[in-house]
């Protein structure tokens, strides 16, 4: 989708260069998760039914109906492209499920839909302003689906021929007759066309179809009515009725890519291949406007639709003030994605202010946003969840040692209790055994200690620790 010079139109090969790219990543993405189990691998959508009711656990989602039910809702506004250029907030405790629901969100969307998923302290990089990466996350997440119509040409082949002209280049020159019904036509070969005539050994008498957009060339099969006037090839071939009737078909081709990419592709400084490393660099404010223009033209003429999509920025109180506006200004936009947020601060300084503000997050950003609260689980519920991990990690727990982690889930934290599982795992190992039984969960409880025994034993020993400051102010989270 190069926008060179002033021809400017879409390149199939670069919309191609930019698929295998994109298929790239995502086989790296593939290659992560055999390799690791991510804290959310067990998530596998929202867990809702048609009606957007969420069942008690499905898809890997137990409990926090309220918050998936409102996931749900906005998964359907997404769809329609009803919610584009607003803001939703997620807030709740730390391990309440706010990450989850997103990624749940992500994967009921579907691969079709653009997703972004990047935490707040990753605007902060050395390489790039703090608006370049958030301009970059924002073109991520809008998709263009781009329309082709390509032609499929159906006829009978009456003549192939392919001459070698004295270049010394190796080019093939070459013409093909074929007769549709409407009459035969003689075109003109590339060396694409050739190469595939060659490869399908296409000879006169086969009934072929060309795809016009791809150059891609099928055999059919052969005339039943004239095959034998060219050669006799023996019973092994398929005769096919020479078609008669209008043989010209149309096909659309759709391919979706995201602003950024088309973005990337034009950027002369790095060039498509930042796509495969990611190093793009800051992308200069002319070639957006060029790419804007021109995708509102294809708008225009039918050729191409915005597909917006999610941007996610977790731990979003990391944000500062000047982000804050830039964001409140660019959901204004015309080409805007759904932004959704998340944070587990209560009243909080905003960032590069001296003022408190609930969630860290400036009045005004506030007040466009919905918002969506996640609460603690029951613990009916971590045992479900922690049911759910073992399973995705593969680990066999017997039933008591369940309940126990449970307990540890309710009293400490949910993150700390998914955590034992892999090391208590380890140490069922360790005994030869395999079911993780209470006296593996009691050895790693013992071993690893969670945040408030950490606290506690920081307040014990304080004065033996170097540098303390254990006077000021606690972190607000409530
Ligand atoms: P924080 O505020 O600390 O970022 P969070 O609210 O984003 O926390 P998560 O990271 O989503 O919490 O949850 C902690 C762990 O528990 C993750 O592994 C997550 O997948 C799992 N989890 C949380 N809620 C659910 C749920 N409702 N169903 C299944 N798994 C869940």
């Amino acid at each position: 989708v190069r926008l060179d010079s002033a021809l400017v139109s879409l390149s199939k090969t670069h919309v191609v260069l930019i698929m295998a790219a994109v298929s790239l990543t995502s086989e790296e993405h593939e290659v992560t998760r055999i390799e690791r189990i991510g804290a959310h691998s067990h998530i596998r959508g929202l867990g809702l039914t048609d009606e957007l009711t969420p069942k008690p656990s499905a898809q890997g989602m137990v409990g926090q109906i309220k918050a998936r039910r409102a996931a749900g809702v906005v998964h359907n506004m997404v769809k329609e492209g009803k919610l584009a250029g607003q803001a939703v907030l997620i807030a709740g405790q730390p391990g309440t499920g706010k990450t989850a629901i997103a990624n749940g969100l992500a994967q009921s969307l579907g691969p079709d839909t653009p997703f972004t998923a990047v935490s707040a302290s990753e605007i902060y990089s050395l390489g790039m302003s703090k608006t370049e990466v958030l301009t970059q996350a924002f073109r991520r997440s809008i998709g263009v689906r781009i329309k082709e119509e390509t032609e499929i040409i159906e006829g009978e082949v009456v003549e192939v021929q392919i001459d070698r002209p004295a270049t010394g280049t190796g080019a093939k020159v070459g013409k093909l007759t074929l007769k549709t019904t409407e009459m035969e036509t003689i075109y003109d070969l590339g060396n694409k066309l050739i190469e595939a005539l060659t490869k399908e050994k296409v000879q006169a008498g086969d009934v072929i179809t060309i795809d016009k957009a791809t150059g891609k060339i099928t055999k059919l099969g052969r005339s039943f009515t004239r095959a034998r006037d060219y050669d006799a090839t023996g019973p092994q071939t398929r005769f096919v009725q020479c078609p008669e009737g209008e043989l010209q078909k149309r096909k659309e081709v759709v391919h979706t890519v995201t602003l950024h990419e088309i973005d990337v592709i034009n950027n002369r400084t790095q060039g498509f291949m930042a796509l495969f490393s990611g190093d793009t660099g800051e992308i200069k404010g002319e070639v957006r406007q060029q790419i804007n223009a021109k995708v509102a033209e294809w708008r225009e003429e039918g050729k191409a639709e915005l597909v917006p999509g999610v941007l996610f920025i977790d731990e979003v109180h990391m944000l500062d003030i000047e982000c804050f506006s830039f964001i409140n200004r660019a959901l204004e936009d015309d080409m805007a994605p759904v932004v959704i947020v998340a944070t587990n601060r209560g009243i909080t300084r905003i960032r590069g202010t001296r003022n408190l503000s609930p969630h860290g997050i400036p009045i005004d950003m506030l007040d466009r946003m919905i918002i969506i609260k996640t609460t603690p689980y029951q613990e009916k519920e971590i045992k479900e969840i922690l049911k759910i991990r073992c399973e995705e990690e593969d680990c066999e727990i017997q039933d008591d040692a369940l309940v126990v982690l449970t307990k540890i889930g309710l009293e400490t934290s949910l993150r700390y209790a998914i955590q034992l599982i892999t090391l208590a795992n380890l140490a069922a190992m360790k005994r030869k055994e395999k079911q993780i039984a209470i006296v593996d969960v009691k050895k790693v409880y013992q071993l690893f200690i969670d945040e408030q025994r950490s606290q506690k034993f920081l307040k014990e020993y304080e004065d033996e620790f170097m540098f303390d400051e254990g006077t000021e102010t606690a972190m607000e989270t409530n």
